[in-house]
């Protein structure tokens, strides 16, 4: 990128913005960003001896080169996510402002593709609860898709516009707005988001934060946090949206950052935000502001005594479905209309239900599988949840037999084998397959086959 692909009027506004420090922001954008990942803590199998870490994050590190994250079974069973450093900071803001060693009740509003909803399952406690919501229809499967590699089972998916959560005032502890913006901070990683951007564009995506806040805030109860980002950096959308916000009945938090961080703090009357430039810090643009709801007014709200999506699962299939499980008893089983089962962990039941009651479009608990006849077909998502059972039969597969296994092929074994087996890379489940002689049948879902040639690399 050279200093004149940027849009002129953008050039003027950071000009205006950072005055001095404009050529030294200039500079960044020509330099390659940097590469990082955050791992899983709860699935702990990657090196990262050596590799130097993301201040604010300890779960986060850089990496010199950016390898082809797809043909690592690493990457693929969940071992990390790959985001950017600055969105990180999340961590060392709820670290500093939320409870975090408490059962919290959290919505990520805007998740898609889940880089922070995968952020926040981490910083939970196992009995908390995670809503990630994301409107467009097609983010879904994506987000979806990184949850379940991520493989918490106290995470709720829906796909529902901000205003449809009304049945949900007061019932959450902490809500992430990490809204849609005009992304200036992405111009370096993503040129692309400079064709978007205009004036007008950062308009209306202020006004759109905005819309998307006013349908956040009731769904806090008293003294819950909101926490608002963008990776943008025009003040029409970060400040003056956080000195709304403070207008809003929310008192801003500020947080204790050191100087050698290079996080810019900045502020608007009461307001507090916190802002990354990739010439201050090994990150691209972000901005983030957290605040304390001060009203008091939360309802009480009546808990449903049974599900209205699913029913219990026959007694007769509870045996089987405890043995797939490392802890069995935290969790209760239900069955769906379609006949997929789900365990729903005991800790959050009572929030599921509440949750099942007040959205249409969702899905939560733990999908185990499905039975035919007095078969039971083990799910995906169970193969890769951290709450699955460790003594399941099992083979480990080489690094090339794992990226066959995401090509969805057929592996052959020396001997034969029966029945369902965990695909497994370095400890870390991959995938079911299933013994039939000396071939193994796959059962990698087809849409998570991957297409890219693996004998390229
Ligand atoms: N939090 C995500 C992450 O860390 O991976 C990134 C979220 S992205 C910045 C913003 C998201 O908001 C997008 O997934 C977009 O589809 C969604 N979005 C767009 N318009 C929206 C609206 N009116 N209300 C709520 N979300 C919206």
């Amino acid at each position: 990128m050279t200093e004149t692909t940027l849009p002129t009027a953008f050039r003027q506004r950071m000009h205006q913005q950072l005055g001095a420090e404009y050529p030294a922001f200039l500079d960044a954008l020509q330099q390659p960003p940097p590469v990082s990942i955050r791992v899983n803590p709860q699935k702990p199998v990657l090196p990262t001896n050596g590799l130097h870490s993301v201040p604010w994050c300890s779960a986060g590190f850089y990496l010199p080169t950016r390898p082809v994250f797809t043909l690592d079974p690493l990457f693929q069973a969940g071992a990390f996510y790959v985001q950017e450093a600055s969105s990180m900071l999340l961590a060392e803001a709820l670290g500093q402002t939320a409870r975090l060693q408490r059962p919290l009740r959290v919505l990520d509003l805007c998740a898609a593709p889940g880089g922070k909803s995968t952020l926040l399952a981490s910083l939970l406690t196992p009995d908390s609860l995670l809503v990630c919501n994301e409107v467009i229809r097609s983010r879904v499967p994506v987000l979806r898709e990184n949850l379940e590699k991520w493989g918490l089972p106290n995470v709720a998916i829906s796909n529902h516009d901000p205003e449809d959560f009304r049945a949900l005032n007061g019932f959450f502890d902490l809500a992430l707005v990490d809204a849609p913006c005009s992304g200036e901070g992405l111009f370096r990683k993503d040129p692309e988001a400079m064709l978007e951007w205009s004036e007008d564009n950062v308009r209306i995506c202020a006004a759109r934060q905005q819309r998307i806040l006013t349908a956040a805030a009731p769904l806090l109860c008293d003294d819950g946090l909101l926490c608002y980002s963008t990776c943008t950096y025009n003040e029409e959308e970060n400040l003056n949206n956080a000195a709304w916000l403070s207008e809003q009945g929310f008192e801003p938090l500020s947080l204790d950052l050191p100087d050698a961080w290079g996080v810019v703090e900045k502020t608007a009357g009461k307001a507090v935000g916190y802002q990354c430039y990739p010439n201050r810090v090994q990150g691209e643009g972000f901005f983030l502001s957290v605040f304390k709801k001060k009203q008091r007014s939360s309802p009480e709200m009546a808990v449903p005594r049974a599900f209205r999506s699913m029913k219990p699962v026959p007694n007769w299939q509870q045996k089987t479905l405890l043995s797939y499980l490392k802890n069995p008893k935290a969790f209760s089983f239900y069955v769906k209309p379609n006949g997929d089962v789900y365990a729903i962990p005991e800790a959050i039941s009572a929030e599921l239900r509440v949750l099942d009651s007040a959205l249409h479009n969702k899905g939560f608990g733990l999908e185990m599988g499905t039975f035919k006849g007095d078969d039971f077909i083990p799910a995906h998502a169970l193969a890769l949840s951290t709450a699955i059972a460790e003594n399941l039969p099992a083979i480990d597969l080489t690094r090339e037999e794992a990226m066959r296994f995401f090509k969805k092929e057929n592996l052959v074994l020396d001997k034969p084998v029966k029945g369902w087996l965990l695909a497994r890379y370095e400890g870390l489940n991959l995938g079911w397959l299933k013994g039939v002689g000396n071939r193994v049948n796959n059962y990698l879902p087809k849409e998570w086959r991957i297409r890219m040639d693996i004998k390229e690399y």
